[in-house]
């Protein structure tokens, strides 16, 4: 048996960053270029808030809706369907995945993700997958509270304006009716409510690597963020027979 000591790429990937600035679009690619689970935790908290509309609970009751992230398991898998979604979400067996896209749960749920007994029932849930491994997992606290340990750490930020923008160009794409204004109101006041809050707020984590996506295409973001890949190595230590 000898001693061996090796560098490895990342397994542990976590993008954090504001709504809106391509954490998911670059996070899968990334994962499918590496042949790692993508997870967007984002994805959770939305399927809570919509299962709490679906359900009329009174989205002012922590307790209730605490309970109902407690009790209700929510499966992120991969996706299953080539129709622009990143990860399925099911729950009790049925695909709600666009559920979650719904603009009533773009409203509500950062209220949602400030209950800390809600936080704590996803954030659980999160660190088991996450610690798994060969993953790229996205979010707003991947990197100072559910994987402080991950071995790539990125911030993805843009301003305001620039997101908006780019969400508003989403939607005419899509031939949809869109107010720019409007689009960069909710952005602004999501950002506001992340970074506010008392449990695991929108931060850089210290030893986050900060990418500011501005100026920047998506092809030139996923280009730099690559690079981060493949310079940074995590150590092995251990045994070979
Ligand atoms: O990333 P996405 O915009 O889909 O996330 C929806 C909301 O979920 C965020 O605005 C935030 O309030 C919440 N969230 C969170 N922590 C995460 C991921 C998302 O609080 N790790």
């Amino acid at each position: 048996m000898k001693f061996v000591s090796e560098i490895h790429p990342p397994s542990i990937i976590a993008i954090d960053g504001p709504a809106a600035s391509g954490k998911s679009t670059i996070g899968k690619r990334l994962a499918d270029k590496l042949g790692y689970l993508f997870f967007d935790t984002g994805l959770m908290y939305r399927a809570v808030t919509w299962l709490a509309l679906q359900r009329r609970l009174d989205l002012g009751n922590e307790a209730a809706v605490t309970t109902l992230a407690e009790s209700v398991p929510i499966e992120v898998q991969p996706a299953s369907q080539p129709d622009g979604r990143s990860c399925d979400v099911i729950v009790e067996g049925v695909d709600i995945t666009w559920e979650t896209r719904r603009p009533e749960v773009d409203a509500n749920v950062s209220a949602i993700s400030a209950y800390p007994g809600v936080r704590r029932a996803l954030s659980a849930q999160q660190r088991r997958i996450g610690q798994r491994g060969n993953v790229v997992m996205v979010g707003r606290d991947i990197g100072t509270v559910v994987l402080p340990d991950a071995d790539l750490k990125i911030y993805l930020d843009a301003t305001p304006e620039e997101r908006a923008r780019r969400r508003y160009d989403e939607i005419i794409a899509r031939g949809e009716i869109a107010d720019y204004d409007e689009i960069l109101a909710k952005v602004i006041e999501r950002d506001r409510i992340d970074s506010t809050r008392d449990v695991a707020p929108l931060k850089v984590a210290e030893d986050a690597i900060v990418v500011d996506s501005d100026k920047l295409n998506a092809e030139e973001v996923f280009q730099q963020i690559l690079v981060l890949c493949k310079t940074t190595h995590r150590p092995y230590l251990g045994f070979m027979s």
